[in-house]
């Protein structure tokens, strides 16, 4: 059952091959026999259960839906009623949200059961799940290898098919590197596309929920259930929401792939541009042309974003101060004190780096020279994307400069861990969608993501391209051992 993706279980649990019951209870076993990869914070098997119950009446009398008792585990970021949702964060270890996020509404008006939630980076800051107070989680293709972050828990439970698909956000990176570290496939959708009511923030003006799964036609089920104008979010789009499944069987002869020569410069692991390399000829054989573009300023894309997402997250972890909901220091003199300890157990050694830095890029006389400067080099950012757009149809790349990287390794060097995402931040800083979408492996017998970025609301032709890819490769399909 676990290898199916959601359009073969759709099927099979309308043929009645297996119950929504069966399904849950399948993955909710793997779950547990697979505890030690870390992926999951919170397991909710009693909800599970009873949601799958709730799914076979619905099948059973011929109305479902494609997502109709479908499991799915949520990452930990998006608030779930009565299901306590931590974000990674020792400050929200007993936080249990009152109100569902408009994405978790939506999955549960679709039908869908929801198996838990993932393991992620402390309030998403990391690229390798080792942030996260709840401890590390491990890549199934390689235990001592990093599952990529922020989103590493969502990445590791579909890679080791322990949810047949996973909800993560993307912030600079989040969904489509750990997609590529674990070999699946993931997109971030156009900044505004999904609601962010109820997913705690990070950077309000990056934060952008989006789908993992093993496939692009998987990815565009999911994107079709969580998509859509939201009055909560200020920043949803009202605009028509696509069946983003319609176009995935569109010819793509003609297509214009554009590389840009700045991802395929210094930095690049050989393994890696092999490995894409070889992606991109497939594209060839499908009649795709490829141009040489440039996107000059993509190299400040990541001193750009370490100013403007540390500045948005030291003013949205504001409030955490002990006095609404999260964690209280239990001893403490007076107020100021109490909101100092609090603070200070509650948050890790990244989340204080991070509001630290906010707070001085944000402080008055530092404000023009670095969150105003900043600010001017994402407008140069985008500004490089819209003329190459003029080029091209999508943009490829890698995903990532490596294959997943060991525990360890890079966590002494917050700049190293950095530069993980010098491909996906400046996707961000401009608000495209993009995915990853699985292409191969290195030497070392880890996945290798291929980077393919769409223009503004274009997340259909971006799917289309992936799935084309992989009608005719089967990269997607491969699990790890042991899985
Ligand atoms: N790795 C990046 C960071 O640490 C991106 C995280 C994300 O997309 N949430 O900020």
């Amino acid at each position: 059952m676990h290898d199916k993706t959601i359009s073969q279980l759709a099927t099979a649990l309308r043929d009645g091959e297996f119950s929504s019951v069966e399904l849950t209870r399948h993955f909710l076993d793997r779950i547990g026999q697979h505890q030690d990869l870390n992926a999951f914070v919170s397991v909710d098997e009693e909800n599970a259960l009873a949601a799958a119950a709730a799914a076979d009446e619905k099948l059973a009398s011929g109305n479902a839906d494609p997502m109709t008792g479908i499991p799915v585990a949520q990452k930990d970021i998006f608030c779930t009623e009565g299901l306590r949702t931590t974000c990674g964060s020792k400050m929200l270890e007993n936080f249990i949200p009152p109100y569902n996020a408009t994405v978790i509404e939506k999955f549960i008006a679709a039908g869908a059961v929801t198996l838990g939630k993932t393991n992620m980076d402390e309030f998403a800051m990391g690229s390798s799940n080792e942030t996260s107070y709840f401890g590390p989680v491990k890549n199934p293709w390689d235990h001592k290898a990093v599952p990529g972050g922020s989103s590493g828990g969502s990445a590791a439970a579909v890679a080791a098919r322990l949810a047949p698909i996973a909800t993560g956000t993307d912030t600079g990176g989040s969904i489509r590197q750990p997609a590529a570290l674990c070999g699946i496939t993931g997109i971030k959708p156009s900044y505004g596309r999904v609601s962010r009511y109820g997913m705690i923030a990070f950077a309000s003006s990056l934060d952008q929920g989006g789908s993992m799964a093993q496939t692009a036609e998987d990815a565009a089920i999911m994107l079709n259930v969580m998509a859509g104008f939201d009055e909560r979010d200020s920043t949803s789009l009202a605009i028509d929401k696509p069946d983003f499944s319609a176009s995935l069987n569109d010819d793509i002869a003609g297509l214009k792939i554009g590389l840009p020569k700045e991802f395929f410069e210094d930095g690049l692991n050989a393994d890696v541009a092999r490995v894409v390399e070889n992606a991109i000829d497939e594209y060839k054989k499908l009649d795709a042309e490829l141009v040489d573009i440039s996107l000059p300023n993509s190299k400040l894309a990541v001193p750009c974003y370490y100013v403007l997402a540390p500045a948005e997250a030291s003013s949205n972890l504001s409030r955490y101060d002990g006095v609404r909901y999260g964690y209280r220091a239990p001893e403490y003199d007076d107020l100021e004190d109490m909101y100092k300890k609090t603070r200070a157990q509650g948050f890790g050694a990244e989340v204080k780096r991070r509001i630290m830095i906010g707070t001085y890029a944000l402080s008055s006389g530092y404000y023009d020279a670095y969150y105003m400067k900043a600010q001017k080099l994402r407008r140069l950012i985008a500004d490089d994307f819209d003329r190459a757009f003029e080029q091209c149809d999508v943009i490829m790349g890698p995903t990532a400069p490596s294959t997943a990287f060991n525990a360890g390794e890079k966590t002494d060097d917050p700049v190293q861990m950095y530069l993980n995402d010098i491909y996906t931040i400046p996707v961000n800083l401009a608000g495209l969608p993009a995915m990853s979408v699985p292409a191969g492996f290195g030497n070392d017998g880890r996945p290798v993501g291929l980077h393919i970025i769409g223009q503004y609301l274009n997340e259909s032709r971006l799917l289309n391209v992936a799935h084309q890819f992989q009608r005719v490769t089967d990269w997607h399909s491969k699990t790890p051992e042991g899985y």
